[in-house]
Parts: C-alpha cells; sequence; structure tokens
C-alpha cells in the first residue's frame, strides 16, 4: 500500500495590520509612502462623479507619483455586479498592471468594494489602497477589508476580506457630497455610536447641541469621524473575519438588507434602508431584551432630529419576510439578528422568530408609518 502524509504549514499570522491616516488635507507623507513602495504603475478606481469633482486631486497624484492609469466607472451600486470585472481586468492587463502595481480606490463604499476585490483577485491579489469620499466609505466600508460584488440575486455575494495597505481619509473631500449620502453615513455613525457608551454620549450632545450636522465645523466632524472609525476597527481587529463578535456590525441590518433587497437596491440607499433597520432592532431590542424605553425614546428622538428614516416604506411584513432569508448572516435557514441589552451591550447571533418579526414590524409601522 502507498501512503504518504503531507504536512502544509501555513503561516496562519500573517500580518495585515494597516493603518487609517485621517485628515484634512492630501498629506505629503501619504505619497511618500506610495513613492518609497516603488510600484510599478498606480492604478486610480473612480466614478463618473467623484472624477468629475477630484479631477485635480488626481492630476496631483499624477505629478507626484508619476504616470497614473485611471479607470473611471459609472456611478452607482448596479455597476458594482460581477459581469463588469472582466473588462476592468482586461483593461489592467493591456495597461501593463503587473504583481509590483497597486490600486487605489478614489470613492464612496461602492468604488472601495469594487477596486478592493479587483486587487484582491488580480494575478491573485496586488496591494490596494483607499481613499474613501463618502462619509459612509470612511466610517465603515473602508474599515475591516470586506471586498465584494454583486449578483442579481443578491449584493457582496462574491468577495473576501482583503485588507489595504493604508486608507487615507481626507474629511474635505466631503464638502461636495450630496444631502442623501449624509444620511447614509448617518445611519452608520449612529449604529456604531450604539455599540460604545462613551462614542454615544459624544454624538448624543452633539446631535442635542446643534441637530443640523451641515453647521457641525470641521473639527467637530472629524473628531465624531475619528471616534466611529475606531469603534468599527476595535471589532474588527477582534475578529477580522466575522467567526463571531464583528457582527455585532450589523445591528439593524437584517431588516435593513431585507428592506434593500425588496425595492431591488434601487429606490433606498443602504443607510435609507439601515437607519429603518436600526428601529426594527431597537424596538424588538426594547421588547425582548430590556433596553429601557428612555434609552429607545432618546436613539429615536435623535433619529428624528438628523431626519432619519424610521418608518416601513409601506412594506407589509409578508412582502419582506422572503428577504430576510437572503442574508448573508443567516444560516441553517434561520434568520440571525443583533440585539442591544443597553448601549455598549449588543448580542448578536440571535434567532429573529417570524412571530417576532411580524409583531415589531407592526409595532413599528403604527408608531412611524
Ligand atoms: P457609499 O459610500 O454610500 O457606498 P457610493 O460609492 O455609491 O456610496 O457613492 C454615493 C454617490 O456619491 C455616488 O453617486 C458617488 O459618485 C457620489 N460621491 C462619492 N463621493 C463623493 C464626493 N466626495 N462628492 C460628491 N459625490 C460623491
Ligand atoms: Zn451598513
Amino acid at each position: 500500500m502507498n501512503y504518504r502524509e503531507l504536512w502544509i504549514p501555513l503561516k496562519e499570522t500573517v500580518d495585515k495590520s494597516y493603518y487609517i491616516y485621517l485628515s484634512d488635507k492630501i498629506e505629503e507623507y501619504w505619497l511618500q509612502q506610495l513613492k518609497k513602495k516603488q510600484y510599478t504603475k498606480h492604478v486610480i478606481i473612480t466614478d463618473e462623479n467623484v472624477y468629475q469633482c477630484y479631477k485635480k486631486t488626481i492630476e496631483f497624484f499624477e505629478d507626484s507619483l508619476g504616470e497614473i492609469h485611471t479607470i473611471i466607472r459609472p456611478a452607482g451600486e448596479e455597476y458594482k455586479h460581477i459581469s463588469y470585472l472582466q473588462e476592468v481586468f482586461e483593461e489592467l492587463l493591456s495597461a501593463n498592471v503587473d504583481r509590483k502595481s497597486c490600486i487605489i480606490a478614489f470613492g464612496g463604499g461602492v468604488i472601495g468594494d469594487f477596486a478592493g476585490f479587483v486587487a484582491s483577485t488580480y494575478q491573485r491579489g496586488i496591494d490596494y489602497y483607499q481613499i474613501p469620499t463618502t462619509l459612509l466609505a470612511m466610517v465603515d466600508s473602508s474599515v475591516g477589508g470586506k471586498v465584494a460584488v454583486n449578483l442579481n440575486i443578491g449584493k457582496n455575494i462574491v468577495g473576501s476580506f482583503y485588507q489595504p495597505q493604508a486608507v487615507f481619509c481626507n474629511i474635505e473631500f466631503l464638502k461636495t457630497l450630496p444631502e442623501k449620502e449624509w444620511i447614509c453615513g448617518l445611519a452608520e455613525m449612529l449604529k456604531h455610536s450604539l455599540l460604545d457608551p462613551n462614542v454615544y454620549e459624544n454624538f448624543r450632545v452633539q446631535v442635542k447641541n446643534q441637530p443640523n450636522y451641515r453647521e457641525w465645523d470641521k473639527e467637530r466632524w472629524f473628531q465624531m469621524i475619528f471616534e466611529s472609525i475606531q469603534v468599527k476597527a476595535r471589532v474588527v481587529s477582534k475578529d477580522e473575519k466575522e467567526t463571531g463578535l464583528r457582527s455585532i456590525l450589523n445591528l439593524g441590518h437584517t431588516v435593513g438588507h431585507a428592506i434593500e433587497s425588496y425595492t431591488h437596491y434601487k429606490a433606498l440607499n443602504h443607510g435609507e434602508a439601515v437607519s429603518r433597520g436600526l428601529v426594527f432592532s431597537l424596538l424588538l431590542s426594547n421588547e425582548k431584551w430590556g433596553l429601557g424605553d428612555e434609552i429607545i425614546n432618546e436613539v429615536f428622538d435623535l433619529m428624528k432630529l438628523l431626519k432619519l428614516p424610521m418608518d416601513t416604506y409601506n412594506i407589509s411584513s409578508e412582502e419582506l419576510i422572503p428577504h430576510l432569508f437572503y442574508d448573508k448572516k443567516n444560516q441553517g435557514g434561520k434568520v440571525k439578528e443583533v440585539y442591544l441589552k443597553e448601549i455598549g451591550e449588543p448580542i448578536y447571533n440571535q434567532e429573529l422568530s417570524l412571530d417576532n418579526f411580524r409583531n415589531t414590524w407592526q409595532r413599528q409601522k403604527q408608531l412611524f408609518g
């Protein structure tokens, strides 16, 4: 009998740590870091809107780094579809992008996910950097290395965990952000704040003092974005691949994702769906997990002040139920949900029964329409 065993040692602890730099300008130091790596080519992947607003920034990169290959994608979630990968891979190949080149994702979450996925698979993976330009991308999607593309039947179904070399975050890019996109980022910032009592307290005081976030000064935004990133960074560094704890970041997302799926990812953006999903999670946390009335009322007041949507978007529970089952968090056909016992005390990996869903969705409808 021929029998052999072959042991394949794989270094599990490859260091994938990286810095997120937060500033209010493009720091010379960031460019130095890119130069030091002596990449054979820098590829910027951006979208049409960001390109229109920040053509000069790309030219500035060109002046500092030499020739840059820029890929300008149409804007929108629908262009994160898997079918667009081939043309981008072919373009990279024709532009002689090799394994010593790097990709710079310059845009919101859609560009970050798409360009990150391209980087993670092109020639089995090349270096990539993120320059987030939306509030959502700064506080959420550029942190934690989730990259993905969409299939017809669902968002982010094909993807990987692929950490960038660095994230260069310049809050000045927010100056041109459309109104709708602020809501999206604020919903995720509120979610992060609910996971940490100190961050929540700062968020609460700030919103009470000045509900119009357009009036918040630069220093205030800087501090709040920093704190929000910190909440997410702490969680993902404890559980990079979402084997447990990381799922607390899905607070509000079970119903949020179902709403997005029901509306075919078109009528609402992610934050508008998550905002409604957060209301649902808080109501159920109040009913089942003892989250106090005063707390949910306080959070609901903050949401009203920020004009975050809280209604059920006229969707009946029966219409939404099939979409609850498409969520990636689900396991063994069971719908999973995250709840809050207290601010800063999430409980994850809990099953959401359909009866509980129906009752609470009904309550949300009665309260907020
Ligand atoms: P998200 O970060 O919420 O996933 P997207 O990547 O879809 O968002 O970006 C949302 C929209 O905002 C897109 O149309 C994008 O082109 C546009 N956008 C992104 N960043 C900026 C910016 N700094 N200024 C103006 N428009 C922007
Ligand atoms: Zn989200």
